[in-house]
């Protein structure tokens, strides 16, 4: 190859040198140009980045209340700040917005949002990978309920889930979690019913990202913030024993529901193998143990799998595991889907609940929403937001359990 007049004449350390101040102007024109993201930022730390940008602290409280408070993503709509600050929060930091790539509607009005989790604004990856969730939009009479993902992907591997097919794709950032349930306020801004319920049921295991679920769920929670009632905000988890006790200390905690599912270690090992390393014992004993508040109950999620957890001994078990605890169940009949389930029958899902009412146990059916773009409960995980579960090949049924 032929060389350049400045290659041949320049020395080599010379040029070592000149090489390596290129890499370090290149990463700090890279660096200069990656925007901070304040979305999942706390009004505290706003506060705090208003005050070493020379600006006032309450500006700070502002720019939290135009997020979070009014839903404006974009620093030139924030009219409560000045314009010359709005220009140079536009200039340095970005509202980390996802993208929508696709929204399906269903015709119960649901909607389900396929989003992209948004890059830096140069183009350049930030710190967290690229991954895609969903979220979905579920109103009804009173009120809305929006349901969030905080993983992309899921590790924990419960065997009538899509989206454990994907494996975990990575944790969720706190803005990434706060925004699935702004976008889907902001869309719907005009047509909002008075009461919004959020629930942490889309995918991931929200236990084992704990600390950016809590900072999206302590501004969701903030009167200040996203004002949501705790009442209205409900946890999903399928049974993280450190987590819940951790979740207990808290001040400020959602609702919590747990993912049960199967009346016994043997049948909850076949389809939740998080149950061997926490089995029913241990997680019953942390439920016992779990700080209710006085208006408070445990949600107990059981997804009716017809032939294999139906029975009216399930729930003749499902009665005794939880009886004395101050709680109610929640039935989710099996959604016929990719997996290799079938829905339990009527009579199945109706004699269950007979079961467990007649015990003075609070249960209720809920039939999930969305079916028709597969926004049900198990269905987060399509071929849109992972090519990968279109190759996957079923395994075969669990049998029955006696
Ligand atoms: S049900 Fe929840 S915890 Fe279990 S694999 Fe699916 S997303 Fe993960």
């Amino acid at each position: 190859m032929m060389k350049s007049p400045s290659d041949i004449s320049m020395p080599r350390q010379i040029q070592d040198v000149t090489h390596a101040e290129k890499q370090v102007s290149h990463a700090d024109s890279r660096s200069a140009s990656v925007k901070r993201d304040v979305l999942g930022v706390s009004r505290d730390d706003l506060r705090a980045l208003m005050e070493e940008a020379g600006e006032p602290a309450y500006r700070g409280s502002q720019l939290y209340h135009a997020l979070y408070a009014e839903w404006r993503f974009d620093f030139a709509s924030m009219s409560s700040l000045p314009a010359a600050l709005r220009q140079r929060l536009a200039n340095d930091f970005r509202v980390g917005m996802p993208e929508i790539s696709q929204r399906f509607r269903s015709s119960d009005e649901s909607v389900r949002y396929l989003l992209t989790l948004t890059t830096a604004d140069d183009g350049q990856q930030g710190s967290e990978a690229p991954a895609r969730v969903e979220a979905v939009f579920m109103p009804s009479d009173g009120r809305q309920t929006i349901c969030i993902s905080t993983q992309a992907g899921c590790a924990v591997d419960c065997h009538f889930c899509l989206t454990a097919q994907l494996g975990l794709v990575r944790n969720l950032t706190a803005g990434e979690i706060l925004a699935q349930a702004l976008i889907a306020l902001e869309e719907h801004r005009e047509s909002l019913a008075p009461r919004t319920n959020v629930v942490l049921m889309g995918q991931g295991e929200p236990l084992l990202n704990y600390e950016p679920v809590m900072a999206a769920l302590r501004i969701m929670l903030d009167p200040n913030g996203m004002a949501l009632a705790p009442r209205h905000v409900t946890l999903s988890t399928s049974g993280i024993v450190p987590g819940i006790e951790r979740l207990g200390q808290e001040k400020i905690r959602p609702k919590l529901a747990i993912s049960l599912n199967a009346s016994n270690d043997k049948e909850r090992d076949a389809i939740m193998p998080i149950n061997h390393k926490y089995p029913l014992a241990a997680l019953l004993e942390a439920c016992r143990e779990y700080p209710l508040r006085s208006w408070e109950r445990l949600t107990f999620e059981y997804v009716l799998l017809g032939g294999f957890n139906d029975s009216p001994e399930d729930a003749r078990r499902v009665a005794g595991l939880i009886s004395g605890l101050r709680a109610k169940v929640n039935l989710i009949p099996w959604n016929p889907g990719e997996l290799p389930y079938r829905p339990p029958t009527a009579e199945r899902v109706a004699e269950f609940r007979e079961v467990l009412s007649g015990r003075g146990i609070p249960t209720f059916v809920r039939y999930s929403r969305g079916q028709d773009v597969c926004a049900a409960c198990g269905q987060l995980a399509l071929s849109e937001a992972a090519p990968v579960v279109a190759t996957i090949t079923p395994a075969s049924p669990p049998a029955p359990l006696a």
